[in-house]
């Protein structure tokens, strides 16, 4: 069997996301952007897992942790504050011939990479997207649209513990969209304007900063691998005392082999108490919390968890995407595709399929499709051969097909198929959601 070349399975990956609707270009009809993309009736479904998995993982199954959603747009001086106005730049050169922008970092020996014209000297570009609040576009109206989700956590820190009563070590947690004007957007949605993420900020007393610090690693590289990434594609990259962000004491970056090399996933940072001091400096309130055992007050130090909600779907996509030479079963066919996606983060978790349209099948496979659908996304699918029908539902990662058929008819007993091993077992339809709970809810790996 041969394996694509990793660029020729990122286009593979691309054209099935479109052909099959997990994401899609987005304004496609006038031609697309090329930096934000669509998740289409079956992405917004993984993407939608993927994020219920990360928030049950992290706030449900936690006593320390409690959720939020802050707004998108923020009080223009928290990004005086955490010093995106003054330093989330990247340098820029613009090609005088040609009129391209380069980030300075990637273009070598100070020729246009694309024309090799002359370049001009690097300047700064911010990368916060900018707007207007009301309907004066003056200076005093400026906003931002956020580029990270991790200020919200740490402005309403103070109205989280009072109103939740917890108290350090405790975090909060946050999935939401955040803005970038990225300069050089690409890889598919690895890097684009508009994306998601979901963060951490893990609130501490200031002497546990590192064995926290070392524990949320861990605890981000097992939640990866739980959900299927292989172990041989993650690693973790500390970064050099250099190259730390300016707020950082230590940061580990969580990284995938992405089929265009190692890229990172997720980093986790030790952030010390920047945040909270920089917010109470220029809010003037007082962010400390007092410890009522110790009698102590202090500000909290941070540990940050922050990830891509589409970098880590992409990841997914990328490791549980198989394509079979020969086909898995269907004679004469080329190449079949198989997304063996966790369970958990399939979109579809169980597809009804009656084996041929008549003697009352279809009508049986749709009342046991209503009634699965009450606890789990679910599919009916009645068209074209059975085998054809399977190869539809392993393309999009489904892990178990329903079939209905002349016996069901007789002893109300159905038969059920693994996407991964193609065994099929016969099951009572009665005992069909006791089944489908022990697989697709579970969070075993
Ligand atoms: P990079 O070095 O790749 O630009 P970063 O170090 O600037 O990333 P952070 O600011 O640490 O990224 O953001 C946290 C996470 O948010 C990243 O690990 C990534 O998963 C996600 N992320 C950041 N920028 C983008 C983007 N433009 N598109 C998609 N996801 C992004």
């Amino acid at each position: 069997m041969e394996e694509p070349s990793d660029l020729a399975k990122m286009e593979n990956i691309v054209s099935l996301c479109k052909r099959r609707g997990l994401i899609f270009p987005s304004s496609e009809i006038y031609g697309g952007t090329g930096s934000v993309w669509d998740y289409g009736p079956l992405g917004v479904l993984l993407k939608n897992n993927v994020k219920a998995a990360w928030w049950r993982e992290h706030v449900q199954l936690r006593e320390d942790m409690v959720g939020m959603d802050a707004a998108i747009l923020m009080h223009p001086r928290v990004w005086e504050a955490s010093g995106h106005v003054e330093v989330f730049t990247d340098p820029l050169v613009d090609c005088l011939r040609c009129k391209q922008r380069f980030r300075a970092d990637q273009v070598a020996a100070g020729a246009c990479p694309s024309c090799g014209g002359e370049l001009t000297a690097p300047r700064p570009f911010n990368l916060m997207f900018r707007t207007f609040m009301g309907p004066l576009e003056d200076t005093a109206h400026v906003v931002y649209l956020r580029p990270e989700t991790a200020q919200g956590m740490f402005v309403d820190f103070k109205q989280v513990l009072q109103s939740s009563r917890k108290q350090p070590p405790f975090g909060i947690a946050q999935i939401g969209k955040a803005f970038r004007n990225e300069i050089t957007p690409g890889n598919f949605t690895f890097r684009t304007r508009e994306f998601e993420q979901f963060e951490i900020e893990f609130f501490i007393p200031p002497d546990q900063g590192q064995q926290w610090f070392d524990y949320w690693v861990e605890a981000r590289h097992r939640w990866y691998l739980s959900l299927g990434l292989r172990p041989e594609h993650l690693r973790l990259r500390a970064h050099e005392q250099a190259e730390l962000a300016h707020y950082s004491r230590a940061t580990t970056d969580l990284e995938f082999l992405f089929p265009f090399g190692w890229s990172e996933l997720e980093g986790v940072a030790h952030r010390g108490d920047w945040d909270l001091r920089r917010h109470q400096e220029y809010s003037g309130r007082d962010l400390t919390y007092f410890d009522e055992e110790t009698r102590e007050r202090y500000l909290p130090h941070v540990i940050e968890p922050s990830g891509g909600v589409d970098r880590a779907t992409l990841a997914f996509l990328v490791d549980a995407y198989e394509e079979v030479a020969g086909g898995r079963g269907t004679a004469g066919a080329e190449v079949e595709v198989v997304l063996r996606l966790h369970p958990r983060l399939a979109p579809i978790k169980a597809a009804l399929l009656p084996l041929v349209r008549k003697d009352g099948m279809p009508e049986k496979a749709h009342a046991i499709f209503r009634r699965l659908q009450q606890r789990w996304m679910v599919d009916y699918d009645s068209g074209g051969s059975i085998g054809r029908r399977y190869r539809r539902q392993d393309e999009v990662g489904t892990p178990y097909c329903i079939t209905v058929d002349s016996q069901t008819m007789q002893d109300d007993t159905v038969t059920v198929r693994d996407r991964d091993t193609m065994q099929q077992e016969r099951l009572p339809q009665a005992e069909l959601e006791q089944f489908l709970a022990g697989k697709v809810d579970s969070c075993a790996p």
